[in-house]
Parts: C-alpha cells; sequence; structure tokens
C-alpha cells in the first residue's frame, strides 16, 4: 500500500499578510503566537459532546484538524490542488472549499487525496474545476457553518482507484475516511528568497525564525534582516528550547549566506 507520507505533502492551509505559514501543527502554537492549533483530529472531548453526536452508534471523531485566530488570516491552498466545489455547506463546513490532488500509483495501487477547508467567512473566491498552486488564496478565516468561533477546519480522506470508480482507502469508521493528517504536514519549513525579501513583514507576525545553513552546518535566526549567528550553538539551541523544531529545521537552499548582513550574539 501507498505511503501517503511520501506522496502527499501538505502546508498549513493558513497565510497572513501573503504569507505563507509553514510548520506541523503541534509545534505551530510554539512559534506562531496570534493562531492556535485548536482542535485535533479524533475523539476530542469536544467531539464526545452531544454537538457532534454519534455515527452509526459510534462516537464521531473530529475529521480534521481546526485552527483559530482572531486576527484576519488567509486561507490558502495548502498544496497543489484540483478545485472540485465551492459554496455554502449545510451540513456543517458553512463556505467550504473541497480539492482533490493528483494521483499516485505505486505496486498496481492509485490513490488521490481530497482536502476540505471549512468555516470561511465569505464564498470561496478561487475558481472551481481548475488547478490551483499551494499558497493560492481561497478565502479568509470565518465562523460559518458548524463552528464556536473564527477558525478554518482542514480535513483530507485518501481514495483509493477500483476499478473505474473510487472508495475511501480507509473503510468506514464514523470519520468518513478522513485521516489524521498530521503526518502529512511538511516538517520542515522551506523558506525562500521572497520569504526573505518579505523579511519586515514577517518579522512582524513572529519574532523568532530559525535557521540552518546545510553547506556550513551555520545555525541562527533572522532579526531586523540580519543573520543572527550564535556564539555557541549548543548554547543557542538549549535556549530556543521549543522553538526548536530539529537542528536542520529550516533549509534555505536558494540564499548566498555570506552575502547577509550579520551579527554574533
Ligand atoms: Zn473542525
Amino acid at each position: 500500500m501507498i505511503s501517503l507520507k511520501d506522496h502527499f505533502k501538505i502546508h498549513l492551509p493558513i497565510a497572513k499578510n501573503g504569507i505563507f505559514w509553514n510548520g506541523k501543527p503541534d509545534e505551530f502554537s510554539n512559534i506562531y503566537h496570534n493562531l492556535n492549533y485548536s482542535q485535533q483530529f479524533g475523539l476530542t472531548p469536544f467531539a464526545l459532546t452531544g454537538v457532534y453526536g454519534q455515527f452509526n452508534g459510534k462516537p464521531r471523531p473530529h475529521n480534521g484538524h481546526d485552527f483559530a485566530s482572531n486576527d484576519i488570516i488567509d486561507i490558502v491552498m495548502p498544496c497543489k490542488g484540483w478545485v472540485s466545489y465551492t459554496g455554502l455547506d449545510a451540513g456543517g463546513y458553512g463556505n467550504c472549499c473541497f480539492f482533490e490532488t493528483e494521483t499516485v500509483t505505486e505496486n498496481g495501487d492509485t490513490v488521490k487525496m481530497e482536502f476540505v477547508l471549512g468555516h470561511m467567512k465569505e464564498l470561496p473566491i478561487i475558481s472551481v474545476a481548475h488547478w490551483h498552486e499551494a499558497g493560492e488564496k481561497i478565502g479568509q478565516m470565518g465562523k460559518t457553518g458548524f463552528s464556536t468561533g473564527p477558525h478554518v477546519h482542514h480535513g483530507g480522506r485518501p481514495w483509493l482507484k477500483v476499478g473505474d470508480g473510487w472508495q475511501y482507502l480507509y473503510p468506514e469508521d464514523g470519520a468518513r475516511g478522513y485521516i489524521d493528517l498530521t503526518d502529512l504536514y511538511i516538517e520542515k519549513p522551506i523558506y525562500n528568497k521572497q520569504d526573505l525579501i518579505n523579511e519586515a513583514n514577517y518579522m512582524a507576525i513572529i519574532d523568532k525564525k530559525l535557521i540552518f545553513n546545510n553547506d556550513t552546518g551555520e545555525i541562527g535566526w533572522f532579526y531586523n534582516k540580519k543573520l543572527r549567528v550564535p556564539k555557541d550553538i549548543d548554547r543557542f539551541v538549549k535556549m530556543l528550547g521549543s522553538y526548536l523544531v530539529s537542528k536542520e529545521g529550516v533549509n534555505l537552499p536558494d540564499v548566498d549566506f555570506d552575502k547577509l548582513p550579520r551579527e554574533e550574539f
């Protein structure tokens, strides 16, 4: 069977000021303080309340991931996808967008992912029946549908090709084929040149951005448009604590580190 993790990689479906946020959700609230990973996948305490109710006699799990914020947040494509539906869903998603990835075939199995993003403020602005790239704006975070406050619901389910049709890769289990996406979220944030150009903007959003230079092994972060390089890497790593995703945390493959202004601390 196809390893979904190897083939389907997704960003967080959220952006602010044109900046596309990366990272895995459990690390997210540590790094970006104006956004919360507000509900995980599965039998969360909230999902067990009467609001969600039952499905086929079993408790109905929360079948996606919720990110909440009181700020104005753009909802963006978390990966390249074919937008199959946008509209106001009566079933609870509110203003929502469904899209599908390209298919992947391995050892005779053909699989694709279907994603949904819900609760947007207004009807999505993205065109239906078109391919869209990761980062393209779909709409703005809202609280339409079944929602106790502004957040985006991000669900995903894999489909398996069977003959001429498609069926859930995972059988009906109350989550209607939806899976925990945590493993699919891109673990290593990748920053590109445009991010650096937008640095001033970016720094207004987050106050620490860890970077790592694969060529030299240097580690540091950007502050005031300078690369801050620690004199003592071990001390720096300790100091970062939970901010540190991994020592290889962030790659900047396109950046010429030698040309960056820098300061030691
Ligand atoms: Zn949700």
